[in-house]
């Protein structure tokens, strides 16, 4: 978002207000997994506290037809306003385990011109991508048209050359973009240096920019920032869910990554690893957005990753009791808050549950009767399907010896 309020001085007319569509959310997700005594056994006692630190790499698992490929499609380096080499770049996304950055410096906005001469616009993307050819992380070409309000701010990604973007007309940058096969997304359409409220609305231009297919996706989560209206936006308009950092400085100060933070990012359902996979999923708005350990997306694309992340490790009745001991195992790096729905009351919790991630947590399950099956339910509070909307997760318990 760091740019000069030169560019910033807006008029902006006020459309009409948003109406917010809630969807009631259900769904009904089987968890069919069986007891595995064996492997919970093996893990030690499931009911210790959760005690070794995060690690750093981003982790979730891929869904039953997809791969989940993490992707930060917003950052800035000293070929802009960032203040790091695009190596570095590179270096924290290897860090982060990320499958996939793009690097979208400012077209228009070069503050660092003086001391950094470079009349090619795609130096930082050259830069980079020789920094991780010996990586598996794959560099995407971009460039954030940076315009007042409206159009606002836009990355273009999946350019073959950001030097055609640098054109006075904020249409014939997106037509630029579009011509190279490139995917626009509208960036931080929250940021109060254009809307003053922090509210995203769109404006004619935008509304036209989508009707001719030239903006397909939206920030949902820009820095630090989440947009509940820019998720309704998503919604109404059928533009791709987009997370990012938007990183200027480095990743691990603005997003306290020793002390368990993380970045933004945008969870990619692909159904191959490579730029192709990633831009085609982009285009089909398979995404989930992972920002301060909300999950954040359509409900088949959500579903499907949270439907992967927790799983049934064992549920069975200790001694004669009728009181089910239920492990649930968090593979993922997100921490699950639910809201227990369920008939059943717990032994040694209330109705708030909390799944720490990369961890077993136990559940001891008041049925009353002594059960084959047990079907519970929980709002999914750390999962937002629309704005207000929490998705129900079922669990079909098969009870075990
Ligand atoms: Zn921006
Ligand atoms: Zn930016």
């Amino acid at each position: 978002m760091l740019v000069s309020t030169r560019l910033l001085s807006l008029p902006f007319r006020f459309r009409q207000a948003l109406i917010a569509r809630l969807f009631a959310a259900t769904l009904a997700l089987l968890l069919m997994a069986l007891p595995e005594p064996a492997r919970a056994q093996a893990s030690g006692d499931p009911t210790a506290p959760h005690t070794h630190p995060a690690a750093r790499a981003i982790q979730f698992p891929d869904t039953a037809d997809f791969l989940s490929l993490t992707c930060d499609f917003h950052m800035h380096t000293v070929f802009s306003d960032g203040s790091v080499w695009p190596t570095i770049r590179v270096q924290e996304a290897l860090r982060d385990n990320l499958d996939c950055i793009a690097i979208t410096e400012h077209i228009e906005y070069q503050p660092h011109k003086a001391d950094i001469p470079h009349p090619d616009r795609n130096r930082a993307y050259d830069i980079a991508t020789r920094a991780a050819q010996n990586s598996d992380l794959i560099v995407i070409a971009g460039s954030e048209i940076t315009r007042s309000m409206p159009p606002g701010h836009s990355n273009a990604i999946f350019l073959t050359d950001a030097n055609a973007l640098l054109v006075d007309d904020a249409r014939a940058a997106f037509e630029a973009a579009a011509g190279q096969g490139g995917f626009t997304f509208w960036n931080h359409p929250n940021w109060t240096a254009q809307r003053k409220d922090g509210v995203a609305r769109l404006e004619p231009l935008h509304d036209a920019l989508i009707a001719d297919g030239l903006l397909s996706g939206i920030e949902v989560v820009n820095e630090s920032t989440y947009s509940r209206e820019a998720l309704q936006i998503a919604l109404d308009n059928n533009l791709t869910i987009i997370g990012t950092s938007d990183i200027h400085g480095l990743v691990d100060w603005d997003y306290h990554v020793p002390e368990g933070g993380h970045r933004p990012v945008t969870i990619v359902l692909a159904t191959e690893r490579s730029q192709e996979g990633i831009r085609q999923a982009l285009v089909d708005r398979r995404t989930v957005v992972w920002h301060r350990n909300m999950l954040i997306g359509r409900e088949q694309h959500v579903m499907p990753l949270v439907g992967a992340s927790i799983r049934i490790k064992r549920a069975h009745y200790p001694g004669d009791t009728s009181v089910l001991r239920l492990e649930i195992e968090n593979v993922s790096d997100a921490e699950f808050v639910l809201r227990n729905t369920s008939p059943y009351g717990f032994h040694k919790q209330g109705d708030l549950i909390m799944l720490p991630p990369h961890h077993t947590t136990v559940l001891d399950v008041k049925t009353l009767d002594r059960l084959e099956n047990v079907r519970m339910t929980f709002e999914l509070l750390s999962v937002v399907t629309a704005p207000g909307t929490h998705p129900v997760l079922e669990l079909r318990v098969p009870v075990g010896e």
